[in-house]
């Protein structure tokens, strides 16, 4: 619609401004040639002193009346003494002409209008003898010739701009409609999925910006389907989780109600179960919170965190655990190494890998432990000459509540969401984690951390 105003000013414009210049333009041209012959005229009539019929007669014979349609004589009183008018004319009669009475006060007159093809001019100039007027000459010029010109410019211009009106106009509509098709194709994708129709995507060709869009659009969308089915498997996958502790008490509680006079070892055994049970709820809901805290991404204060020192504390802690399932801690930690965290998450981090070092491994094996800088930032090594990860679950480890063998997880009170926090932990402050198999056997975590690495020591 803008275009189509736009336009339609542009052709008023083209349909009147060229006719208007050339209009003024030929009274220009007219004014110039016209007063020219009539003083031309004049001076000739000057030379009589006294204008008589017979002798302007005599005068005009000589002189080219220039296909004027009308030419008049007057003398000083303004009395018709030569009327060129085949049917008699008024020779003879006063001229009360405007123009001829302000001639006959010493002034030159020109005049000039178009209307219906046609130009009509009219001048007059005094005839001068001494400084004085003794008469005037007038002049009437109808012109079509010069008038039709302009007519068929003016009809030219109008078909011209009634067929480029009509052309833009078509092209508007079906350009309108092919767009207006496809942002409604477009809303209709956008409705759809925003009722949870999260497979749906917006079918749209050509490689113009609505197709672009519709291109980011669906993968948008692709990225929201992904989330939320990661979502409801985490929901489920938690539920699921949380169920089976709370069935296992469930099942202890009914045991010891419905069997009279259960011995006091097996009540305890029993209670103790139940103890160890609501312990597990407790780690995983613990887990789960860390990972919420994670996903809300809550400003933390996060400060330069020497890892040295928090790898220190998390061998410290894990010696016990290591001690008792009869795997060596090695720590090389010769390195100083900073990294902007919170202490609190880098020592999850660390705990976690060293943890799942000395739970998945055997008896005799070790956990080495090994800080390293480099112009990228700091790495951090943990490798166990454990049970190691078979190939087809490596991608897999990082998801939550992934384990690969689940009982000998749950024997050693694992959640299967340890290295879920290490990875959302890892990322968020901008570094990486990955597996690789040893080739002596077990495996190695390494972690990379942004930034300049701390100085050596
Ligand atoms: P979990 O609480 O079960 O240890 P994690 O998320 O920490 O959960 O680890 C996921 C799974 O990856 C574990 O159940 C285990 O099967 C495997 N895994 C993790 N670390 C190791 C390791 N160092 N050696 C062998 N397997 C590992």
């Amino acid at each position: 619609m803008t275009y189509v105003l736009i336009l339609a000013a542009v052709l008023v414009l083209l349909n009147t401004y060229p006719l208007l210049v050339s209009q003024d333009l030929m009274f220009q041209s007219k004014k110039t040639t016209l007063q020219r012959h009539v003083s031309v005229m004049a001076s000739s009539l000057a030379g009589l002193e006294i204008l008589t019929p017979e002798g302007v007669s005599q005068v005009m014979a000589l002189l080219d009346d220039k296909d004027l349609a009308r030419l008049i004589v007057t003398n000083a009183s303004g009395l018709i003494v030569y009327d060129d008018w085949e049917t008699g004319g008024a020779a003879g009669r006063y001229a009360f002409f405007s123009e001829i009475v302000q001639a006959l006060d010493g002034n030159d007159v020109f005049y000039s209008e178009y209307s219906d093809g046609a130009f009509r001019s009219r001048a007059a100039v005094p005839v001068m003898y001494r400084n004085m007027a003794i008469g005037a000459v007038y002049a009437y010029e109808y012109d079509t010739v010069q008038g039709e010109l302009l007519k068929g410019f003016q009809a030219n211009l109008r078909n011209i701009s009634v067929l480029i009106g009509l052309i833009v106009i078509v092209m508007s509509v079906t350009l309108s409609k092919a767009l207006t098709r496809r942002i409604s194709e477009l809303l209709r994708a956008i409705r759809i999925v925003r009722e949870g129709e999260y497979s749906h995507r917006a079918i749209m060709r050509g490689s113009d910006e609505l197709a672009q869009l519709a291109t980011e659009f669906n993968s948008l969308t692709g990225r929201l389907q992904a989330t939320e089915e990661s979502r409801r498997r985490f929901v489920s996958d938690a539920s699921h989780e949380l169920k089976t502790p709370l069935s296992s008490i469930r099942l202890l509680t009914d045991s010891i109600l419905q069997t009279e006079a259960m011995d006091e070892t097996t009540v305890r055994e029993f209670v103790s179960d139940i103890g160890e049970e609501a312990e597990r709820l407790t780690r995983i809901t613990e887990k789960l919170l860390r990972l919420t805290r994670l996903d809300d991404k809550t400003e933390t204060e996060a400060t330069e965190v020497n890892l040295r020192e928090v790898l220190e504390k998390a061998i410290h802690m894990l010696t016990p655990l290591a001690a008792s399932s009869g795997v060596e801690l090695i720590g090389n930690l010769e390195n100083q190494g900073t990294v902007r965290a919170t202490e609190d998450e880098l020592y999850q981090v660390a705990f976690n890998l060293i943890e799942n070092g000395i739970k998945y491994n055997v008896p005799g094996g070790f956990v080495r432990i090994a800080l390293r800088n480099d112009e990228e930032g700091t790495v951090l090594l943990v490798e166990d000459s454990g049970i190691g990860i078979p190939e087809e679950d490596m991608p897999r480890i990082f998801e939550r509540f992934y384990r690969v063998d689940k009982a000998r997880s749950r024997m050693a009170g694992g959640t299967g969401l340890g290295l879920s926090i290490v990875k959302d932990t890892v990322e968020r402050y901008g570094g990486t984690v990955k597996e690789e198999p040893r080739e002596e056997g077990g495996s190695r975590f390494v972690v990379r951390f942004p930034g300049k690495g701390g100085s050596e020591a």
